[in-house]
């Protein structure tokens, strides 16, 4: 479409051409399995390698410390069925506001939520209190893919790490593991695991210019996993199949380019978000944006409209050519109420009334401009 406008960077990227070249030669002349030992299948070996390499750099880690997956929501089940079915009488803590890919996995095992604040942060000490004994497993997410809340994972981690200590001089052996989903993280944030005090942590390429279906786990060396594929012992026995290496390949390449432009699309995102977050309270004051005031991510903006149905306006936005989201691409798929927005207390009324707009490196100020005066007309009474 001419003037299609598209404000949903969150839900999907458009695959860099960098990303794509990178690709291109695994669907064609080098299309060898990287198991086969001649020639040419070594050669396909050692660029599995090197893409498993460049992720291990961005992260600050080994090498063998990388699982490639097929995206987050595989990375999040390996991470939490991989580590809780070694645990059967222990327990799981998940921040209220994850992804569905980590609630479903952790509805498998002993779990509890941990409460967020009106801004849908995770609240310190409520975590402190909800850590027992048992618990092995504490997952929250690295930055809200519903409202761009950033998550102190820092802080979390000292929690996590006070615990180990106390512990061990109780002589109590069972592991505590953290582990955070930064899908909607590496385009705008550091990833340096020891930096964040992470033991796991769960990427994907589609939402950083990448290709779908793409993606890694992070686990700490000396974490055991279960696998969830089992097979021909690809990935170092923990995750089998023939290596799908053209995303492998074009998620280590995305990744990296988004390290490397990290600076600049930090910069141009958060100019988008505060016009439209400025656009608001001058055009159509009614709009009450959601989500932590300081701490959130550049690229999403969260608005509610009372008494406007989120559905209706997404369609009208859609007729204009501009395509946002009503919540989240999953909780829309299934026409639920965000669980993200109603656990940091918005009303049923308020979270039908709610629509996400995010932001990405083709985004330019006339699209916000051209967004806020359509949304003006839609909502003047
Ligand atoms: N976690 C978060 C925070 C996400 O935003 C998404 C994608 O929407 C996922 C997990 C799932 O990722 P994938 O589609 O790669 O399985």
């Amino acid at each position: 479409m001419a003037n299609n406008i598209y404000l949903d960077y969150a839900a999907a990227t458009p695959l860099d051409p960098k990303v794509k070249d990178a690709m291109e030669p695994y669907w064609s002349e080098d299309f060898y399995n990287p198991s086969a030992t001649y020639l040419a299948g070594r050669r396909i070996r050692k660029a599995l390698e090197q893409a498993r390499q460049d992720v291990a750099s961005v992260l600050s880690v080994r090498p063998a410390e990388i699982i490639f997956t097929a995206g987050a929501t595989e990375a999040n089940n390996l991470a939490i069925q991989g580590l809780m079915r070694s645990y059967q009488d222990g327990e799981v803590l998940v921040s209220a506001t994850e992804h569905d890919s980590v609630l479903a996995p952790a509805s498998l095992f002993t779990h509890r939520r941990i409460p967020v604040d009106r801004y849908g942060q995770v609240i310190l000490n409520k975590l402190s209190n909800l850590i027992s004994d048992r618990t092995i497993l504490i997952s929250v997410i690295f930055v809200n893919n519903e409202t761009g809340t950033v998550s102190p994972l820092r802080d979390l981690a000292k929690i996590a790490q006070e615990i180990r200590r106390t512990r061990l001089s109780q002589k109590n052996m069972l592991p505590l593991f953290f582990h955070t989903d930064a899908a909607q993280a590496p385009n705008y944030f550091d990833l340096n695991v020891h930096k964040l005090g992470v033991d796991l942590m769960s990427l994907n390429g589609s939402k950083i210019y990448g290709p779908k279906q793409s993606g890694a786990l992070y686990i700490n060396r000396t974490i055991r996993l279960k696998p969830l594929i089992l097979g021909g012992g690809q990935e170092s026995g923990r995750r089998s199949g023939t290596e799908n290496m053209a995303a492998i390949v074009g998620f280590a390449k995305a990744l990296t380019l988004a390290k490397d432009r990290r600076k600049v699309q930090k910069y141009h995102v958060s100019n988008l978000r505060d016009q439209m977050a400025n656009g608001f309270s001058q055009f159509v004051p009614s709009a009450i944006i959601n989500g932590h005031p300081t701490e959130h991510a550049p690229h999403i903006l969260s608005v509610t409209f009372p008494g406007f149905d989120n559905e209706r306006l997404m369609m009208e936005l859609d007729e204009a050519g501009i395509q946002c989201a009503v919540g989240s691409a999953c909780s829309a798929a299934k026409d639920e109420a965000s669980h993200v927005l109603a656990t940091m207390g918005l009303a049923e009324s308020a979270i039908r009334s709610s629509l996400r707009f995010s932001f990405g490196k083709n985004t330019t100020p006339k699209d916000i401009k051209v967004t806020l005066a359509r949304l003006r007309t839609l909502t003047g009474k």
